[in-house]
């Protein structure tokens, strides 16, 4: 009997605190960045942690750099940096 209120009690405990988990998550905007491919123009959307890595594009496997701002550079300007 003690077991199934501990249960009951851990379950609900659980319940709340993955509430306010889907609350806060909804709550807050993620943020993403759009990047396109320099050699096919895929869109790519990455999030801050993944600015400034290279990546092979999903669609030509080509590796390239994700841009830190995430905001499409106009062209000619601002090459990102390539690494052979
Ligand atoms: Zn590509």
């Amino acid at each position: 009997m003690v077991i199934a209120l501990i249960l009951a009690g851990a379950t609900a405990t659980l319940a709340g605190a993955g509430y306010f988990v889907w609350a806060s998550g909804r709550r807050a905007e993620p943020v993403v960045h759009h990047a396109r491919c320099p050699k096919c123009d895929q869109k790519v959307r990455y999030g801050p942690a993944r600015a400034g890595q290279q990546i092979p594009c999903p669609r030509c496997r080509r590796r390239w750099t994700l841009p830190a701002t995430g905001e499409p550079s106009a062209q000619g300007s601002a090459l990102p940096r390539r690494i052979a």
